[in-house]
């Protein structure tokens, strides 16, 4: 069993959409409304061109696994072995997660499987995204 809490993130103002997204089971970017950039994490204006115009858009909740680390030794709220990877979503961004419903292999894990979004509730403020094998059974 993992030992202790696993270290949570705050909501902020400026990732409250974010986070209020996964709560109702959503993964949410932004998108900027003038060169239609879609970008993550969350940040008040576009990354690519500084606009401020930019508009929260709900992601397909599919990616691609990107790349991987497998850990060994225990951390607060996880069991070792544990991947942290970086998955590409459809939508271009890349975000840095876990992967589960698998074995935590470089058998299981191979990179650019198909990955599809999954949430679990930590607290009352905060859903963490996951992402699972797609089409797992
Ligand atoms: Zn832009």
């Amino acid at each position: 069993m993992a030992e202790g809490a696993r270290p949570l993130p705050a909501s902020t103002p400026e990732t409250k959409h974010f986070w209020d997204g996964t709560r109702a089971g959503e993964l949410r970017l932004q998108r900027c409304d003038e060169c239609r950039h879609t970008y993550f994490p969350p940040r008040p204006f576009c990354p690519k061109c500084a606009s401020r115009k930019v508009s929260v858009v709900k992601a397909a909740g599919r990616a691609k696994l990107f790349s991987y680390v497998i850990h060994h030794r225990p951390a607060p709220g996880f069991t070792p072995p544990y991947a942290i990877a970086v998955v590409e979503l459809d939508e271009g961004p890349r975000m840095m997660t876990n992967i589960v419903g698998c074995a935590q292999t470089p058998d299981a894990l191979v990179l650019d499987m198909p990955l599809e979004v999954t949430f679990e509730k930590q607290t009352d403020q905060i859903t963490l995204p996951f992402f699972k094998p797609a089409g797992g059974k």
